[in-house]
């Protein structure tokens, strides 16, 4: 079973994420488990703070250290695995990088918030960072989510086929063709005939032609 682990001041916000549809039913049935843990029950003053002012000046607070550590130490050593600081400085995430970690057994996320997290916790851990795209989260909850969402997704039993996955965008470099369903006519729009024909090799070719169509028209960089 693949561990995720997301250290986050907002366990909730993760934890619902998966709470339905194909992630939902892959953790009852045991294909990965996805646990969050939240790094303000470590903090260890009264008010439960676990961020302030930046050292030098400047606007916002900044996410401690030793709240973060200390989360991380709680972690099961099994469970432990790669590290991933979720942030806009990150290498960009891509579907390359998520068919490298659904190969994981375990990985940890950290989701910063406010101004980022103290540099020295990062550099403690190991931790690599993986963005988004280049914008600025208010946390790096969403990020997380997207990410064990394309990651999960990947590892073998999830989704129904293992087909789901390998005709899609992205998988060769590729977009995927159009897809159509019942009815054949809508607003007097018809499926394209080679659909209807029954025709496995012939439909197989007319989706691979879409696909390198599509992919000029709509992402030229990735033929390049
Ligand atoms: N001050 C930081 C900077 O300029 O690089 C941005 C901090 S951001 C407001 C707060 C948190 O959101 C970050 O610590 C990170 O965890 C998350 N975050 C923001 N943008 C992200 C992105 N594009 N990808 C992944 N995580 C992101």
């Amino acid at each position: 079973m693949k561990q995720y682990t997301v250290l986050t001041l907002f366990p909730e916000m993760v934890l619902q994420a998966f709470s339905h549809s194909i992630l939902c039913r892959a953790q009852k049935q045991g294909y990965i488990a996805i646990n969050a843990v939240n790094i303000r029950d470590f903090s260890k003053n009264k008010q439960k703070h676990v961020d302030d002012y930046p050292y030098g000046g400047g606007p916002g607070m900044v996410m401690q250290a030793q709240p973060i550590y200390d989360a991380y130490q709680s972690i099961p050593c099994e469970k432990r695995g790669r590290m991933i600081y979720l942030s806009p400085q990150g290498k960009r995430f891509t579907q390359d990088i998520a068919k490298q970690l659904s190969q994981e057994e375990n990985i940890v996320f950290l989701c910063g918030h406010y101004e980022g997290v103290d540099e020295r916790v990062l550099e403690e851990l190991n931790a690599e960072e993986l963005s988004l795209g280049d914008f600025v989260l208010t946390g790096g909850e969403i990020a997380a989510i997207a990410i064990i969402d394309a990651v999960a997704r990947l590892v073998p039993g999830v989704l129904a086929k293992e087909a789901s996955f390998e005709e899609e965008s992205f998988w060769e470099g590729l977009l995927e063709y159009p897809q159509y369903t019942r009815p054949p006519v809508f607003m007097g729009r018809s499926v394209p005939e080679v659909l209807l024909s029954g025709h496995h090799g012939n439909i197989a070719k007319w989706r691979r032609q879409q696909s390198v169509l599509r992919t000029k028209q709509k992402r030229p960089d990735l033929l390049q």
